[in-house]
């Protein structure tokens, strides 16, 4: 299948060819007619299946079509991987003007509450960063999220940020869809599913 039969839009589709993505993967096929239908996803997949693509590109149809600040906000276990997300957007999101915005610890939170406060439409965060500028950037909140993507998931609460990540889960609209991708099942995996999706699509692949 191409990516147009996915029901991706044509740009995207051209974004996609420009970065070099000849076909979807696996995870990419399964995963993007469900998400573009508005369906909750827990993806299993390991990285280098194409899962950033998989929740990246139908975030940015919906954002095309609906287009506000603060849209869509990814949690992710590292610095390194959420600079790996943001990129993705950043690629695939050049032509439709969508901005991402990385929020990790180890730089400055002043620097970090200025590029917030111009509103991107993507926030990439690590949550414990994410959960300090909660707490102390004035004006900024999580209300106007529609998207939701918790990458990582089995590292994620084996890094211990299960308590960051249900403090974040309250403060999110419960009029969202959420993605969630995890390389292993786990107990621990489930029990954030169950707090989190709503009547999920699973994805194995
Ligand atoms: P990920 O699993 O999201 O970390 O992606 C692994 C790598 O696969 C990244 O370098 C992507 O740029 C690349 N990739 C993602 N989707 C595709 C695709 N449909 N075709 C070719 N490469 C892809």
């Amino acid at each position: 299948k191409t990516f147009a039969q996915l029901g991706v839009m044509e740009q995207l589709c051209e974004a996609c060819e420009k970065v070099g993505y000849k076909a979807p993967t696996q995870i990419q096929a399964v995963s993007i007619p469900w998400a573009l239908q508005g369906r909750d996803i827990i993806g299993l997949a390991q990285t280098g299946s194409g899962k950033t693509a998989a929740f990246a590109i139908p975030i940015l149809q919906a954002l095309w079509d609906a287009p506000s600040p603060l849209f869509a906000c990814v949690l992710a276990p590292t610095r390194e991987l959420a600079f790996q997300i943001s990129e993705t957007f950043e690629s695939l999101g050049a032509a439709i003007g969508a901005r991402s915005l990385v929020i990790v610890g180890g730089m400055d939170m002043m620097t970090q509450s200025i590029a917030l406060s111009k509103k991107p439409h993507i926030i990439v965060c690590t949550p414990g960063r994410l959960q300090d500028h909660l707490e102390n950037t004035k004006g900024f909140s999580l209300r106007t999220i529609k998207y939701l993507v918790m990458d990582e998931a089995d590292r994620l609460l084996d890094m211990d940020f299960g308590p960051k990540i249900e403090q974040i889960l309250k403060l999110v609209p419960t009029e969202r869809n959420t993605f969630l991708f995890s390389a292993t099942m786990t107990s621990k995996v489930a029990k954030l599913q169950r707090a989190s999706l709503r009547n999920p699509v699973k994805v194995e692949v």
